[in-house]
């Protein structure tokens, strides 16, 4: 095969670049061989590309076929268009050819669309495969492509670690390359539980902060990133910031930050401005009401995120299996058990949707609520997967709340079964043991816990106040303004006490704690938290008026009834919105009362 320099044009490729349908291809393509231009690998390379778009794949493939000795370059390009194509199977298919021909070998431009192309559906073992060959056949360094197609395919697959290793070894990363490690941190801070990973989050928002010491500018990508990042961290500031500087420097409000916003503002409680980005989008899909029913969801807005549901179907937009998970903790919410149950069975009937384990926990919550913890073990017993810990854990919640111990035992054997390394499951269930005094059950599941080399989890606090976050542990004393925050503590508690409230005890049945206590003078991270943020607006009440703002946590651990019961009391004296954000729900705590009603 010979090849020609691209730049010459000769007329023929020109009538190539102007063919429409099958039919004109065709005719070029007689033209081609007849005037030889067909033994050349460039024009070959042109209409492989056209005839995957307006012929079929096997009429593209016999053309190839028909080539004798095909170079290295006419394989690297047709991977890449069938990959853009979509034909993955045919891309790695010609690849094991490139693999069996014993003249040539994959080099630089083989690998950046294969990896591209198994980043997109997650073929993660393909792709791994894929990378032990580049070690074969490459040098290193590796071409810049090679690298970012690295980093972008292990980010795609939720490989963070391996992800942040290629990107730093890139020297200066473009646009496309801060994008990919941005939403790596970002994506897999969503995607465990609702607490998700915050350092994640963390990582992401500092990586912005080297980003902008760079001379890259941030794009849409970049922003909804960074959005995504500071929501599930709950930086109010940081999170505004974006949001402002998305208006100011003329960036689309697309449907994709549009998303990203309503799930920051919603995560943040301020439901009004989540509603206000919602109305301004233009464009809306599926992905921006899925934002706004679950906000209105986890807020306890129970019957606002249903409607809400109705005016999407109205405008004809399909609900796909997240839209029902938050239309049914809607359900839950709000106690209409029936509509919640009719919800999941449309899952099938109606809208071809394969429920879920998160569907299947929901369903176990909503009946639990109701305190139909027997359909709710009949559920868990006929599901047809295997349920996991978030399954138990709200059977677990819906047993504890109606004070069913045997159930409680039932739901916590399992939960430390699944979860060995996970101390709270121990606490719950040597506590349900103990309150039934059978004291060598309690024995036994210590025993099990120290054979485990179980360790209590750290509780820990996030709030963010006049625009950085702070971190507080248990019993923490190592703020810079400890001193300040512990005399806090001290008037809250004698303003406490005068609504004559009293700190549970461990007797109370089913108090538990899964956090440690050293000592009466020790408090849970929260408490630190509230006190540090009203001494910073005590600071502030100098200056006028001004309403002061929401404050809002993230905690790590399930709040604990103590807790809990106190920030009710504290949102009524101290007059504050706090909001409460813990390893499972949002607690909006306002005037005494919490959207959770006291159901956790
Ligand atoms: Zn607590
Ligand atoms: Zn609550």
């Amino acid at each position: 095969m010979r090849s020609i320099s691209p730049r010459v044009e000769h007329p023929i490729l020109h009538l190539l670049q102007k063919c429409k349908t099958f039919d004109t291809l065709k005719q070029v393509h007689a033209q081609m061989i007849t005037s030889g231009l067909i033994l050349h690998t460039y024009p070959v390379s042109r209409i492989l590309h056209l005839s995957l778009t307006l012929a079929t794949l096997s009429y593209t493939m016999t053309i190839f076929n028909l080539v004798q000795n095909p170079t290295i370059f006419l394989y690297n390009t047709l991977i890449s268009s069938l990959v853009q194509k979509g034909q993955v199977h045919v891309s790695i298919s010609l690849y094991n050819q490139i693999l069996a021909c014993p003249d040539h070998n994959p080099n630089s431009y083989t690998y950046p669309s294969l990896f591209k192309a198994f980043g997109a559906r997650l073929l993660f073992r393909n792709g791994r495969t894929l990378h032990g060959h580049v070690l074969k056949f490459l040098d290193t360094p590796y071409d810049s492509f090679v690298q970012a197609s690295l980093l972008n395919f292990y980010s795609r697959c939720g490989r963070i670690a391996v992800a942040r290793y290629f990107f730093d070894q890139i020297r200066n990363p473009d646009l496309a390359t801060w994008n990919s490690i941005l939403s790596a941190y970002a994506r897999n801070s969503t995607s465990s539980d609702l607490y998700g990973s915050t350092s994640s989050s963390m990582e992401a928002l500092n990586l912005f902060s080297h980003m902008q010491m760079s001379l890259i500018k941030p794009n849409e990508v970049t922003l909804v990133a960074l959005i995504t990042a500071c929501a599930e961290l709950g930086a109010v500031g940081q999170g505004a910031w974006a949001h402002v500087y998305v208006l100011r420097n003329n960036l689309s409000l697309n449907r994709f930050i549009g998303t990203a916003l309503i799930s920051l503002y919603a995560n943040l409680g301020c439901l009004n401005v989540a509603w206000q980005v919602f109305d301004e989008l233009s464009q809306k899909d599926t992905l921006c009401f899925n934002a706004m029913i679950r906000g209105l969801a986890i807020h306890g807005h129970g019957l606002e995120s249903l409607d809400l549901f109705k005016m999407m179907k109205r405008e004809g937009f399909l609900p796909d299996d997240v839209t029902i998970l938050a239309v049914m903790s809607a359900c839950s919410h709000v106690g209409l058990v029936e509509e919640g149950l009719e919800h999941f069975e449309s899952m099938v009937v109606d809208y071809r949707l394969e429920p879920k384990l998160e569907h299947y926990s929901c369903l176990v919550d909503l009946l639990g609520r109701a305190g139909l913890l027997e359909e709710a073990q009949e559920r868990i017993a006929t599901m047809p997967m295997k349920p996991n810990a978030i399954v138990w854990r709200s059977l677990l919640g819906a047993a504890r709340v109606h004070g069913n111990v045997e159930m409680c035992e039932v739901a916590l054997k399992k939960l430390v079964e699944l979860e060995p390394e996970t101390s709270g499951n121990y606490v719950l269930l040597s506590n349900v043991y103990a309150c039934t005094n059978r004291w060598s059950d309690v024995k036994r599941v210590r025993q099990l816990m120290k054979d485990h080399g179980v360790d209590k989890m750290p509780g820990s606090s996030l709030v963010e106040v006049n625009g950085s976050v702070h971190e507080f542990l248990i019993g923490d004393k190592s703020h810079p303004r400890a001193g300040d925050i512990y005399s806090k503590l001290e008037e809250m508690n004698m303003r406490l006490q005068e609504f004559s409230h009293r700190p549970r005890t461990r007797e109370v049945m089913f108090d538990i704690e899964e956090e440690e206590k050293e000592g009466a003078l020790s408090y849970h991270s929260e408490r630190l938290a509230i006190a540090f943020a009203l001494l910073a607006s005590d600071d502030d009440d100098d200056d006028g008026s001004r309403r002061a703002p929401t404050i809002r946590i993230i905690k790590n651990l399930r709040v604990c009834v103590d807790c809990h019961s106190t920030t009710k009391l504290l949102s009524m004296v101290y007059k504050r919105e706090i909001i409460v954000r813990d390893r499972t729900r949002f607690h909006h705590f306002s005037n005494g009362t919490c959207s959770c009603f006291d159901y956790w």
